[in-house]
């Protein structure tokens, strides 16, 4: 069964500045949820997002790695980063979605601190799968300001990921 994945191309196109910015591509400060306790931080512009840590429960922002989020975590991600979010809608049964892993792992190295990488468990968090539109596993979707702009179906390796975020989303 093939789902349905066709959403408006990012704002501006893949060429465009960052989205909801102003002119300058640039916003004073930038809303990032935390991977591990999900506060919202507002971090300033100038700050290197690589070195910023949680005020709640001090871990870096950015480690490289994927966030495994429930439904909860996930919409707190989907409403209130500026950051694109990247998730990875999977279960452990799948084959492929296991296959996949490593390379959206890698791809959250190659990816952050642009884009917000999560995972989330289809078997564990049934409703938001559904209402994200996922027929299939394994599907990434990309979202911004609570909008999905895109998605796939099918895994992918990490170039293919890299590639397929970036012809979406001009920053990353
Ligand atoms: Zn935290």
């Amino acid at each position: 069964m093939r789902i349905y994945c066709q959403y408006p191309r990012w704002p501006g196109g893949a060429t465009g500045g960052f989205p909801n910015g102003n002119c300058n591509g640039m916003k004073d400060t930038l809303h990032v949820v935390c991977p591990h306790c999900g506060q919202t931080s507002k971090l300033p512009s100038g700050k290197p997002p690589l070195s910023a840590h949680c005020g709640t429960c001090h871990n870096a922002f950015f480690d490289g790695h994927p966030a495994s989020v429930d439904g909860a975590r996930f919409e707190k991600h989907k409403r209130e980063s500026d950051l694109p979010v990247l998730v990875d809608v999977w279960a452990p049964w799948c084959g492929p979605c296991r296959a996949m892993a490593p390379m959206f792992e890698q791809a959250a190295q190659e990816l952050e601190p642009k884009v917000r990488l999560l995972k989330l468990n289809a078997d564990e968090e049934p409703r938001t799968t559904s209402e994200l539109g996922v027929a299939a596993i394994p599907t990434l979707l990309l979202l911004h300001n609570g909008q999905i702009v895109a998605c796939s179906a099918g895994a992918m390796d990490t170039r293919r990921i890299v590639g397929w975020v970036r012809s979406h989303v001009p920053v990353a």
